[in-house]
């Protein structure tokens, strides 16, 4: 492999940076003060900056590089695909993403087995809302059901039909108005139960919520419900164990599609290779993206059951095949990174040691509950929300300011953890942690004290 000369004198890509790139959800004015950290390579669990410094991270980027950093044979795959065919479009087929819809088939298992390809977890949330939409159309005679049921608290994607999807007002007061046709249910939320109530005496009544959201509206006018088998973006929220299985049944009931967003629970994060497959549940669609190649190369998909495929067949020019492409669906290099990745998640059996550590880690973590800013410390695998609060007793929030000086102290001492930003208006007080899954006890213990002092930081 050649290595690309440079064109001219070395300009410092801070510089660069500095000058020319506008970063998400950042506010440039403060740069100057603080300027952003140069990333410039990476290895298994720690990410190091130009000067060398290595920070152990907890958040795995942004929940997805499962597999963790320094996978060769995942760069292979991509640079052997691309010598051989780097791009076609997918209305033609092509080996790579051929095989990888059959293993996403037999992961997923059931009666998921037909996968539609995108780039990102949004767009694959939004093909999974217009397929659900053309669905409708195509099963029932013409019958416009289009309403998507989704919940507060809840990120769905970036677009303006996830964002309308979403329960973040937060995110999107300043995008509206949104695209029609979405409405919210309460979250299962325990530690802040939307309903005052507390388990198991509420007798699940956020889930049966979904039922009353679907008769309010008329069935005839819903398409889909969507979620998060455990909300990851709203700090974590692990629902109880009959929740989805309420939903599931609700939607089964009406004949309102499921689509279950795997695109941060899926490939292992939450001990199982997907979320939903904790619930006994069988959802009509599941959208992926984010650990789909650990990150590597960017990826989405959609899966539907055969039952939904089968409503888009028709004569040629009935015009019932999915009206939607985009360029990038279907990358062969996308689909080999993928593969290799998922030979990586299933032969070190990633899922189970996401399992193991996230057991081990969360036990380690009750030991914060010793700092009266500790609230809550919930979590499923490897995906933890520890949530802090001003007053244990009346559960207020702690103030975000200082939840980011607790994230920042850990990144300062080397660390990286999340933080549920923007969740809804006033939020952004709990921690997220979602390492890589080949995480070990030693590194769930360095995590654990680089919180601990973060904490006694805050009692100065
Ligand atoms: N769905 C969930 C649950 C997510 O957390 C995200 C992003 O974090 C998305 C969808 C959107 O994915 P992307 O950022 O790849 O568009």
């Amino acid at each position: 492999m050649s290595t690309r000369e440079p064109a001219g004198p070395f300009v410092d890509p801070r510089e660069l940076d500095r000058q020319y790139v506008w970063h998400p959800m950042t506010q440039h004015s403060a740069l100057s003060q603080e300027p952003l950290v140069l990333m410039t390579s990476a290895e298994r669990h720690v990410v190091r900056d130009h000067t060398g410094r290595a920070y152990l991270d907890a958040m795995a980027g942004l929940w997805c590089v499962n597999a963790g950093y320094g996978r060769a044979e995942i760069a292979e795959a991509a640079y052997r695909q691309m010598i051989r065919l780097p791009y076609y479009p997918h209305t033609q087929a092509n080996a790579p993403a051929a095989e990888l819809a059959a293993r996403l088939a037999r992961l997923l298992g059931g009666r998921l087995r037909r996968t539609y390809f995108v780039s990102s977890g949004s767009e694959a949330n939004e093909a999974a809302f217009k397929i659900a939409r053309q669905y409708h159309l195509q099963r029932h005679g013409g019958q416009r059901r289009y309403k998507i049921v989704g919940r507060h608290h809840s990120y769905h994607g970036t677009t303006l039909a996830t964002l309308a999807a979403s329960g973040m007002a937060a995110r999107t007061e300043r995008f509206e108005p949104l695209p029609g046709g979405f409405l919210r249910v309460p979250a299962p939320y325990c530690y802040r139960c939307p309903f005052g109530l507390a388990y198991p005496k509420c007798g699940v009544a956020c889930a049966h919520q979904v039922e009353q959201a679907i008769l309010a509206e008329g069935p005839e006018t819903v398409a889909a419900v969507v979620l998060e088998p455990v909300q990851s973006a709203a700090g974590v929220l692990v629902p109880p164990k009959e929740y989805l299985p309420i939903v599931a049944e609700a939607c089964r009931r009406h004949g309102v599609l499921l689509i279950v967003d795997e695109v941060i629970t899926g490939f292992g994060r939450t001990g199982k290779m997907f979320g939903h497959h904790w619930y006994g549940v069988e959802p009509d669609l599941v959208t992926m993206a984010k650990a789909l190649t650990s990150a590597y190369v960017p990826m989405g998909a959609v899966t539907a059951t055969e039952e939904v495929f089968s409503a888009f067949l028709g004569e040629p020019g009935s015009g019932r095949e999915a009206v939607q492409i985009s360029t990038f669906g279907g990358h062969p290099v996308a689909s080999a990174a993928a593969l290799a990745n998922l030979d990586i998640l299933e032969r070190e059996d990633l899922a189970r040691n996401a399992l193991e550590v996230g057991a081990y880690l969360l036990e380690a973590l009750g030991r914060l509950r010793a700092h009266p800013a500790v609230g809550d410390i919930r979590g499923l695998g490897l995906l933890i929300g520890v949530e802090l609060v001003a007053d244990r007793e009346s559960r207020r929030p702690l103030d975000p300011a200082l939840a980011v000086q607790v994230a920042r102290d850990c990144f300062q001492a080397g660390v990286i953890v999340g933080r549920s930003a923007r969740t809804y208006v006033g939020g952004g007080h709990t921690l997220t942690i979602a390492p890589p899954l080949t995480w070990t006890r030693e590194e769930a213990d360095e995590l654990v004290a680089a919180l601990e002092r973060a904490l006694r930081r805050l009692d100065r």
